[in-house]
């Protein structure tokens, strides 16, 4: 029997869920024209749409948005947040921003010049984005086992080492801008990356003198895979890991909306390269204001710098990341193929296996989660073919390679009982599956469609 890790705390405040009928949804269902994110979220039961920023604050983060002194410079907060930081990471530098991508926006433009690549393990989407804005080109170098869903690897957000140097070899070094490892891999589905592999990688950065920025936004969650996965790592402290881990790279971003569970924020740390950290802070003021509080309230930089410690909590993280296996454990007993084995913020259901019968522009992905929706209630959301804009020129819809159906999950949000329905819903609708239809869109922006496209069940 799959064993759940009991929550190590107790719930001191409620947010009531609206329950919602069959019927009831269905008619939501076709006023939002099928588009998840076109939904209430009122009339969502469990949303697992994202992982980011929808996270539970603890008491004492509540406390610390008490005592946040809201002085436009040099607030106590600021002072805070740099002293964790530094303790945590052992970076000397920190910049507070709004978010990842403000981070990314400030970061990447010190690093990368027209015409040159960004390397990484796997760019997150907004990345991707900050390095074409450099007028770069985002290269993605991961293992070959990222790809495989079925067979367990450890550490399947690795970068593929040879191939990083094959490519740098490849274009010349002086061509390659930064390095990036995303830890943990996002795209590759929250799959960790080994402290082996960003030794390695780091080792390569060095050896070409190119610089390499950590994107931190699940460093704990990496940690965690570390400490359980990787030998010699057993007896390690998270804290220790994230250290060893941080000391490899010159610089970080981070979305602090994950691990660091505050429901906005993010980070810049530059190791030691104080004229890097001044090309960073002259370009926060423009864009996110003083450098103190970097784009955020007072009390969001005290709920950070408390966030950052209890995101690291050994026992926090057992409960955490014990919930993605839990589910993806009772998913996997009742035959729901899921990629194995489960990252640490969400599952990722195949949705090609499931319904094998709706063909990738039917979009198998999104029509899943949207009978997720109308069966319990459940928000998640297609990571496939519909995410997949079509081809400018030709307009061709192009195919994923995978797939897939995410279920995120927030962080000391919900229950076991809440995983629980969830599991039943994709059981019964697994009963069921050659019955669901696939979907057409009806209409469609230039880019980033799959935000708010309109589409219709293929009767
Ligand atoms: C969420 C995320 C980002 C972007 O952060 P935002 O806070 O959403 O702007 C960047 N990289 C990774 C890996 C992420 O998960």
């Amino acid at each position: 029997m799959p064993k759940y890790i009991p929550e190590p705390f107790k719930i001191k405040v409620v947010e009531p869920l609206t329950m919602t009928t069959r019927e009831e949804r269905e008619q939501y269902l076709k006023e939002a024209n099928y588009n998840l994110f076109a939904l209430k979220s009122d009339y969502v039961y469990i949303d697992m749409l994202s992982d980011s920023g929808s996270g539970a604050m603890s008491d004492s983060q509540w406390a610390g948005m008490m005592r946040g002194d809201e002085s436009y410079a040099g607030a106590r907060g600021y002072y805070r947040l740099v002293d964790a930081v530094r303790d945590i990471f052992g970076y000397r530098y920190v910049q507070p921003v709004h978010q990842g991508r403000a981070a990314e926006k400030i970061l990447y433009p010190c690093f990368l010049k027209e015409g040159q690549f960004s390397v990484a393990n796997m760019h997150f989407d907004t990345t991707r984005g900050h390095v074409a804005l450099c007028n770069a080109t985002p290269k993605d170098i991961v293992v070959p086992e990222a790809r495989d869903t079925e067979n367990y690897a450890p550490f399947k957000g690795n970068m593929n080492i040879p191939a990083l140097r094959a490519f740098i070899e490849e274009v010349g070094p002086e061509k390659v801008g930064v390095i990036v490892m995303t830890i943990t891999n996002n795209t590759a589905g929250g799959q960790p990356v080994s402290m082996e592999n960003i030794r390695e990688t780091s080792k390569v950065a060095k050896e070409y003198g190119i610089p390499m920025v950590i994107d931190a936004a699940r460093f704990a969650e990496n940690a965690y895979f570390i400490k359980m996965r990787e030998p010699g790592y057993a007896d390690k402290s998270i804290i220790e890991i994230t250290r060893e881990a941080f000391s490899y790279a010159d610089a970080f971003t981070m979305s602090a909306k994950k691990d660091a569970i505050v429901n906005i924020g993010g980070l810049i740390g530059v190791k030691e390269d104080e004229e890097l950290f001044t090309k960073v802070q002259g370009l926060t003021v423009p864009y996110e204001g003083f450098i103190t509080y970097g784009g955020l309230a007072g009390r969001d930089l005290e709920a950070l710098a408390i966030g950052l410690y209890e995101g690291i909590e050994l026992d926090y993280l057992r409960y955490r990341i014990g919930q993605v296996e839990y589910l993806g454990d009772v998913l996997r007993e009742a035959g729901i193929p899921i990629q194995y084995p489960v990252g640490g913020h969400a599952i990722f259901i195949d949705a090609k296996k499931l319904l094998p019968h709706i063909p990738y522009y039917q979009f198998p992905g999104q029509a899943l989660a949207i009978e997720l929706y109308r069966e319990a209630g459940i928000r998640g959301c297609d990571i496939g073919s519909y995410m997949l804009d079509p081809d400018p020129v030709t307009g061709e819809q192009p195919e994923a390679e995978l797939e897939f159906t995410r279920l995120c999950l927030p962080r000391r949000v919900y229950t076991q009982a809440h995983l629980d329905v969830v599991a039943e819903a994709l059981i019964n609708i697994k009963k069921r599956a050659h019955e669901i239809k696939g979907y057409e869109i009806v209409w469609q922006p230039k880019v980033l469609r799959h935000f708010t496209a309109k589409l219709r069940p293929i009767e």
